[in-house]
């Protein structure tokens, strides 16, 4: 039976990471703690954790034990970029990456939306790349022992693509259960025609999950064709479920058509876990600068927001009225003329943070 726990406070992760990661981490807590004060709750428990180059100075590796020891016992976390390929080499694999595997974060929800005031190219722009997060051509995620990716001679490399009709399955609901809040509409993206038994499986498990959605629409497009189709048209978009690969590569697409990749906001989540990470990486050219755009984080907290209101075991409804402030308060912000240098505004991350902050609690 599900069990509320409205009464008391949320218990959420907060792993900075690397480059910008500080300074948006802390951002995206600030407005996530006025807007839940804003509905009347209490503000978080915050759990900091250590995630990258500061874990490899103190702990000798970039994701300590304790790390994922201490995000199990969270409601939800805010998790920072890291810069995985500034780590010295035998320190290389993506600490995103593992904890994504270690939690089962199957889907990544990456929604595209023009936001006013944001010079966008697509202004018209409103669609949701659900992507499957867990397997496909990601050579540390697709075997059990070893590299996906391996070389039988020094001249020849070979990659092992992994799709399972279970994970096809989820990923469909997710999608599906997403379009039915929506526009109701899912476009099925995959490349079927090269690759007839994997894509092949991923669009046939997608078709037969959409017969237990009677309400949503769907349709299929091979990736090439969607990306053309995404610049032409982006309007004609609801909700677009694909596999890893595809997925990442459409929703950087999708980001810039949009605005920035410093608003592009994604939540990785299962039916009992989620993580807020903003789509950008650790822009190391800007860390330390007071510069960074915190949008995209403050937007997946309020993701994650939404997410832990409606989660199956422990729903807490405050969230989701919480998620609706983040979202109309940077909504009005840009509004006001108000934005980072990546926008071509004038303000810092501190300055763009207190306009939200003070505009999270006018409704
Ligand atoms: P990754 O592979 O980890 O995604 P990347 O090097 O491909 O990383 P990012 O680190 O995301 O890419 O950023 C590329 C550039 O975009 C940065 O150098 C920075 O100039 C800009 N950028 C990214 N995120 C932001 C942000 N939040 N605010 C402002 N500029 C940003």
């Amino acid at each position: 039976m599900n069990r509320t726990v409205s009464g008391r406070p949320l218990r959420l992760g907060l792993v900075d990471g690397d480059g910008i990661g500080p300074e948006v981490v802390e951002s995206a807590r600030r407005v996530v703690d006025e807007a839940l004060t804003a509905e009347g709750r209490p503000a978080p428990e915050w759990v900091p954790l250590p995630m990258g180059r500061r874990a490899i100075d103190e702990f000798g590796t970039t994701l300590p034990e304790s790390t994922l020891d201490g995000l199990a016992d969270t409601d939800g976390w805010i998790l920072g970029p890291h810069d995985n390929a500034a780590y010295p080499p035998q320190h290389r694999i993506a600490p995103g990456g593992v904890i994504r595997r270690h939690f089962g974060l199957y889907a990544n929800i990456r929604p595209a939306r023009a936001l006013p005031g944001i010079r966008a190219a697509a202004p018209d722009i409103d669609l949701v790349i659900v992507r499957e997060n867990s397997e496909g051509f990601y050579a540390d995620r697709n075997m059990a022992v070893g590299s996906g990716e391996f070389c039988p001679t020094p001249d020849i490399a070979l990659s092992v693509g992994l799709v399972t009709r279970a994970a096809c399955e989820r990923i469909a609901h997710e999608s599906f259960r997403l379009a039915a809040e929506r526009r109701g509409r899912v476009t099925i993206v995959h490349k079927a025609n090269v690759l007839p038994l994997t894509m092949g499986l991923f669009r046939d498990t997608c078709y037969a999950v959409a017969g237990e959605y009677p309400g949503v629409a769907v349709a299929e497009e091979h990736v090439d064709a969607a990306a053309a189709h995404l610049v032409r048209a982006p309007g004609d978009y609801d909700v677009l479920v694909t596999e890893n690969l595809f997925g990442d590569i459409l929703s950087d697409l999708a980001a810039q058509l949009a605005g920035s990749l410093g608003t592009a906001a994604s939540l990785n989540c299962s039916r009992t876990r989620a993580m807020a990470q903003a789509v950008h990486g650790a822009a190391p050219d800007l860390a330390g600068r007071n510069r960074a755009n915190p949008v995209a984080l403050q937007l997946s907290a309020a993701m994650l927001l939404r997410w832990i209101a409606t989660r199956q075991d422990r729903p807490y409804p405050a969230a989701a009225a919480a998620a609706d402030r983040i979202d109309r308060a940077v909504a009005a912000t840009f509004a006001a003329g108000i934005a980072t240098a990546d926008l071509g505004g004038q303000a810092s991350t501190g300055e763009f943070t207190e306009q939200v902050t003070a505009r999270v609690h006018r409704w």
